[in-house]
């Protein structure tokens, strides 16, 4: 499987997938999540552009596209794992993309945050991001530092 140009890769997670799918965006790459009532009408239309790769666990998908990646395991973070493993996911670009609407995240300043966010947050963290699709706000906080901790160990 090609899989050179790591940025412009795009996944397209399936029904199961969407704690994965937020997961990827985290990690910077930009995840497709395909809800249940759009299932359908994906699965009959099914064109994979050269950059994309389904993630699925439905083996009735017979489809031999090699561009579907079966992925059994239920644990998120050795879905994770296996993903970051067979294509080679790095969190270099952690932070561009929104986890929930997977658009672009953008620097905003700290200053202009202070409202939005608790108080220990804004002492403790520099670096924020605001989506400005949804304006949800992120930053590199304890959370995604235990992750990435957790993923290590596994
Ligand atoms: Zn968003």
């Amino acid at each position: 499987m090609e899989f050179n140009n790591k940025q412009k890769t795009e996944f397209i997670c399936d029904t199961m997938f969407g704690k994965l799918a937020r997961w990827i965006r985290m990690a910077g790459y930009s995840a497709i999540y395909i809800k249940n009532s759009e299932r359908q009408k994906f699965l009959k239309n099914f064109n994979l552009r050269k950059n994309q790769i389904f993630i699925t666990s439905d083996s009735k998908i017979l489809k031999m596209d090699i561009k579907i990646f079966y992925l059994t395991e239920e644990n998120i973070f050795l879905q994770f794992k296996i993903l970051k493993e067979k294509f080679h996911l790095s969190f270099d670009n952690a932070f561009t993309i929104c986890m929930e609407c997977n658009y672009p995240l953008k620097s905003i300043n700290k200053e202009k945050v202070k409202d939005k966010i608790p108080e220990y947050v804004f002492k403790n963290f520099n670096d924020f991001y605001e989506c400005e699709q949804c304006k949800r706000l992120y930053w590199k906080g304890t959370h995604f530092i235990e992750m990435q901790k957790k993923l290590n160990e596994i």
